[in-house]
């Protein structure tokens, strides 16, 4: 016999991340004598350690992936880095496998000397609490999550965190995720290094399996509606081969698990449930990136426009490649007193969003504008200026601010004892003055004695 398996003691709860979710364990228990042959070594080619996420990112969302330890935990920052660049390279070769047409949107960082992997943009961050706090596992995951959220809160990533300081954990859990929506961060999965029975970073094999399995969950997981979920958590039960089973033996390889067996419960299946293989976390392998080209007419005021995804933040960030066929919105934001006129390309209209399909290479612009424009009145003579549905009455000169692309209606009135010969600058003849700002104007009313 090498092993027995346990169903785990998942459990309902809810994030401080605002949706419904439940954490979900990969448990292990027991050993049996597979070793790990499929490990793709990598070495990572970062240069220092970085608390923070670097920038910039590739277009659309990322996995991001976090190393923390306690306060008071040894650094083994250098050694881990090529560890879990090893493991998810191997993550990533196994996924091509199961799935040759998407791989795992890992966030990278163009690193000089390495490709693949190698240019994981892996943070390090020493947590605020010392071993002791994050030490029970109960309640461990949701202590890690709510301390990294102020530093990784993106909504367009996904966390996986490696949680060094696990070590005397008893609960013979590996990792957990929260189950959530495949499109929407941030969300995190955590790994719990050290665990006994749980492996050995950097081989490729059960901390790469687990590494997958909480991936999974984080891209939406085993829903309801599919057939062969468990009765008690968001795991399958047909099979225990399945990626998604709720516990494995600890030390096999991740070449011996199979994403979704069968394709009916949670990956390329036919059903009306949500699918993780569309999640917007995968990238399409299977269809050419397109290049979306966005221009402003100016930054003035800190005017920019950024993607719902990462990827575009122009004016820094104006040209990206995306996936054939994700949908891109596009939101123009206006700095300090300005407004969008239009938007120009293939988006059109004047609203802040723009919505793109990247079937084919795209191109979008915004023209920003002022929000409002100054109006200048001068007056020769006796009498006055007035705008009623401004109620505006300049007696002498006078300049306001009017708002950008407002007509409005000027009308002289001359004092007892003169009469209005004419306007002149922006207006002429003697009729009412209609104006309107789509620029600055100067008007000047004319009035000569009777
Ligand atoms: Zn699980």
């Amino acid at each position: 016999m090498s092993g027995e398996k346990r169903l785990p003691n998942d459990r309902g709860r809810r994030t401080g991340l605002g949706l419904v979710a439940f954490v979900a364990a990969l448990l292990i228990w027991g050993s049996a004598a597979a070793p790990a042959e499929a490990a793709v070594p990598t070495i990572w080619c970062g240069v220092g350690a970085s608390a923070a996420d670097r920038l910039p990112d590739p277009s659309g969302r990322q996995i991001h992936v976090i190393y923390a330890v306690p306060a008071d935990g040894p650094d083994r920052f250098a050694a881990a880095a090529n560890e879990i660049a090893t493991d998810l390279a191997t993550v990533e070769a196994w996924w091509q496998r199961e799935d040759p047409s998407r791989t795992l949107r890992f966030d990278t960082y163009p690193f000089a000397g390495c490709s693949g992997l190698g240019q994981l943009d892996l943070s390090f961050v020493r947590l605020p609490q010392p071993a002791a706090f994050y030490q029970s596992f109960s309640g461990r995951f949701t202590k890690l999550a709510s301390d990294l959220l102020s530093g990784f809160g993106s909504r367009g990533k996904k966390y996986l965190v490696y949680f060094e300081g696990a070590s005397g954990d008893g609960s013979g859990v590996c990792g957990q995720a929260t189950m959530s929506l495949p499109d929407l961060g941030p969300s995190f999965a955590a790994i719990y290094l050290g665990v006994p029975g749980c492996g050995t970073l950097g081989g490729g094999a059960y901390t790469a399996t687990t590494a997958a399995h909480e991936l999974v969950h984080a891209i939406g997981g085993v829903p309801f509606g599919a057939p062969h979920r468990c009765a008690d958590s968001g795991h399958t039960c047909d099979n225990g081969v399945d990626l998604m089973h709720p516990s494995g033996f600890g030390d096999e390889s991740i070449d011996g698990y199979v994403l979704d067996v069968g394709r009916d419960d949670y990956y390329g299946h036919s059903g009306g449930w949500i699918d993780v293989r569309d999640s917007l976390f995968l990238r399409r392998l299977d269809v050419p990136q397109q290049p979306l080209t966005v221009a402003l007419s100016d930054s003035v005021g800190g005017s920019k426009i950024q993607s719902d995804a990462p990827g575009i933040d122009c004016p820094t960030v104006c040209t990206i490649a995306w996936d054939g066929g994700e949908r891109v919105t596009l939101e123009a934001i206006p700095g300090d007193d300005r407004r969008v006129v239009r938007w120009t390309g293939a988006c059109g209209g004047t609203s802040l969003t723009c919505a793109l399909t990247m079937d084919r290479p795209q191109n979008a612009g915004v023209v920003f504008g002022p929000l409002s424009y100054p109006g200048r009145v001068l007056i020769a003579g006796g009498g006055r200026v007035t705008s009623a549905a401004l109620g505006f009455s300049c007696a002498r000169s006078c300049t306001g601010r009017f708002d950008a692309d407002r007509t409005v209606a000027f009308r002289a009135l001359p004092a007892r004892g003169w009469a209005f010969a004419g306007w002149q600058g922006d207006c002429r003849g003697k009729n009412a003055c209609r104006l309107r700002f789509d620029k600055t104007h100067t008007i000047r009313a004319v009035f000569k004695r009777r």
